[in-house]
């Protein structure tokens, strides 16, 4: 598997994204934190809002908000059109087939575990086989340990190496005639690998085995086009995509999804209900039990159309310009250490300092205006692999500048102080 190197000078694709404007599509960064201006740094856990999707909430609410596919009123047929609309512009913007193929979701977690119950409910046998990888976040994860301890089947995981590098051979090794699913993740929250994701792929469709990606970390940072890569299920959260909370996506082929049973049962998702018997709808319909988030998947769609009219191109320049700046200027600091140094990664640095614990660390630099995140990042096998029980967490978005890795850079050096 060969992976692209990564760039490391300041380019034009990178100064093309005028990150000077979208700062300002951000009513947020405007606000000091201890009167310091705000450093916003804990991206891959949660990101910030432009106003285009707060305004479209906003929008919805004050203007022809109801509840959605019921009614036969003026404002329901307005709230239904947005609803739809917002499905329709997330299928394009992952380019799937056809918007039957986006099932709105609460987020990623309720993603996979609709599909790992799915997998659970009709398609698995004891004894039968599920690949993960080393680089998972627990909700990929801790979904398919409940179904082996339900199902007796069994997880095989796949290593990585020193840097973070997806083991490829190893990969091949552990398919088998027993795999049922592949389950990986394109980006690494906690150290920002970047997964061969065709390869992986490809691989497991020569043995006609699905693939199921967590893609949370990798909508936000590339161009993810679910057809070239040849995903069978793709789930992200919109909130790391600059939309809101409480909403997600699972993208599923057509087919793949009409043949998983629901996942919970309620109103919406039905074609006949009798005592005896009840009918589904077709997907995505038969997993949208409930009325659902519907004033979060209208800001979603704004999310993407916001990232739509991005040049993505530079927006990877930009994050990548940041992460080999800032990987530069923490390595000037004496006792720290970077997890994770994979060949291809996303604009997220792992870290420790000698001198003090990463939740100190975290606190120290908040009251720089720093908010970066320390802990295990719901990735305690990694923290394991690398024999640490947490470590600092600086990741990048689109509106992150230099200046503010200087800031971050800054603080460190005054824990380095502080702890001596
Ligand atoms: N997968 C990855 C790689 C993540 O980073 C996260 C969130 O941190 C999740 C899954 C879970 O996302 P959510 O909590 O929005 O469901």
């Amino acid at each position: 598997v060969i992976e692209p190197e990564r760039p490391s000078t300041e380019s034009n694709l990178e100064a093309a994204l005028n990150v000077d404007r979208i700062r300002r599509d951000f009513p947020i960064l405007d606000r000091e934190v201890y009167g310091r201006p705000l450093v916003y740094l804990d991206n891959a856990a949660s990101a910030q809002k432009p106003r285009q999707v707060i305004q479209a909430m906003n929008d919805v609410m004050e203007g022809c908000y109801s509840n959605v596919h019921r009614g036969v009123h003026k404002l329901s047929q307005e709230s239904t059109d947005l609803y739809e609309g917002a499905r329709e512009r997330i299928a394009g913007f992952i380019n799937a087939d056809s918007a039957d193929e986006i099932v709105f979701t609460r987020g990623a977690t309720e993603a996979i575990n609709l599909v790992a119950n799915g997998f659970g409910q009709t398609r698995l046998q004891p004894g039968d086989e599920i690949v993960i990888s080393w680089l998972e976040h627990h909700s990929n994860i801790v979904p398919w340990q409940l179904l082996r301890d339900r199902l007796g089947i069994e997880i095989k995981v796949v290593p990585i190496d020193e840097q973070g590098n997806f083991l490829f051979e190893d990969y091949l090794q552990l398919l088998g005639p027993r795999t049922k699913l592949v389950a990986v993740t394109h980006v690494s929250n906690a150290l920002g690998t970047v997964t061969p994701l065709p390869e992986i792929i490809s691989a497991a469709h020569e043995r006609d085995v699905p693939v199921l990606v967590d893609g949370c970390q990798a909508v936000p940072h590339m161009k993810v086009d679910v057809q070239a890569l040849g995903a069978d299920f793709y789930a992200f959260s919109g909130h790391k995509l600059y939309g809101p909370t409480g909403i997600g996506v699972l993208y599923g082929r057509k087919d793949l999804l009409n043949s998983l049973p629901p996942y919970q049962g309620g109103g919406e998702m039905i074609s006949s209900v009798t005592f005896e018997r009840t009918t589904f709808k077709q997907a995505p319909h038969r997993f949208e039990a409930g009325t659902p988030a519907i004033v979060e998947a209208i800001g979603l769609g704004a999310a993407v159309d916001y990232m739509n009219a991005l040049d993505f191109e530079a927006l990877a320049a930009h994050e990548q310009a940041l992460l080999t700046y800032a990987e530069n200027r923490l390595s000037e600091i004496e006792g720290l250490t970077i997890f994770g140094q994979a060949r291809n990664k996303a604009a997220i640095v792992s870290f420790t300092l000698d001198a003090a614990h990463p939740h100190d660390i975290g606190t120290i630099v908040d009251r720089a205006g720093v908010a970066i995140r320390a802990g295990h990042h719901c990735a305690q096998p990694i923290m394991d692999r690398y024999g640490v029980a947490a470590t600092v967490r600086a990741s990048f978005g689109l509106y992150n500048t230099r200046a503010e890795i200087d800031t971050l850079t800054d603080a460190l050096h005054q824990v380095k102080e502080l702890f001596g």
